[in-house]
């Protein structure tokens, strides 16, 4: 499926609210270039290094792309990725969150988070859990981040609806706007339960080798 296709279908269901981060990890800019002349602008990696290689100066050519970071940050990667990427969905410790702000105030930007929950209490997962969930959200508001609302990869294999339903109950708590859930294999469901921006992978580009 073509995101052509994919907008349509969106439109379809009335579904406009969900954004569709298409997430290109894997394929080369060649693979993804067509995409980009359709004119869609939300983008989706995992690594900070590839996404330099990648996208640095296709960033530049395009200057309407947004890059979504969806995969782990590690901290000392912070002054690589916030340049690059507009919305990181994997803000998942204190840590972190020190780093970012720190980075924030000292170049001036302007990056959109998402609070990574670790909704399935998976022990390989990152993610905060859903009970250290309110003290992490008053840290990240005591050093001023843009949080603009929750982010879960539920478990594989698994039914996702009970976790979609439970992050659209977290995410309305804190009066978020937005909320990253949703893949390939059920975003039709994760829109249901509210998602505003789907991170779509396979479903676009193909299966990743
Ligand atoms: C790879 C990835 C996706 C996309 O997965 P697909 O099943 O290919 O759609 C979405 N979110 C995250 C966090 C990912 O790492």
């Amino acid at each position: 499926m073509n995101v052509a296709k994919l907008d349509h279908r969106l439109n379809i269901y009335n579904f406009k609210n969900a954004n569709i981060v298409a997430v290109s990890k894997t394929f080369p800019i060649s693979h993804i270039l067509p995409l980009i002349n359709h004119g869609h602008q939300h983008f989706g990696e995992n690594k900070v290094q590839e996404a330099q290689e990648k996208w640095t100066s296709i960033k530049n050519d395009f200057p309407n792309l947004k890059l979504h970071l969806i995969g782990k940050l590690q901290t000392n990667k912070v002054k690589f990725a916030l340049p690059l990427f507009d919305y990181i969905h994997s803000l998942d410790s204190k840590k972190l969150a020190d780093k970012i702000a720190a980075q924030v105030k000292e170049n001036n930007l302007h990056p959109k988070l998402f609070i990574q929950v670790n909704i399935g209490k998976e022990k390989q997962k990152s993610g905060v859990d859903e009970n250290n969930l309110d003290e992490f959200y008053d840290y990240c508001m005591s050093l001023n981040l843009n949080i603009l609302g929750l982010m879960c990869i539920p478990p594989f294999n698994e039914k996702s609806t009970e976790y979609f339903k439970k992050m659209s109950e977290l995410n309305r708590k804190y009066n978020f706007k937005e909320l990253s859930m949703g893949m390939s294999s059920d975003y039709m469901n994760a829109i249901d339960y509210g998602s505003t921006y789907i991170r779509i992978g396979t479903e676009i580009f193909g299966k990743r080798t």
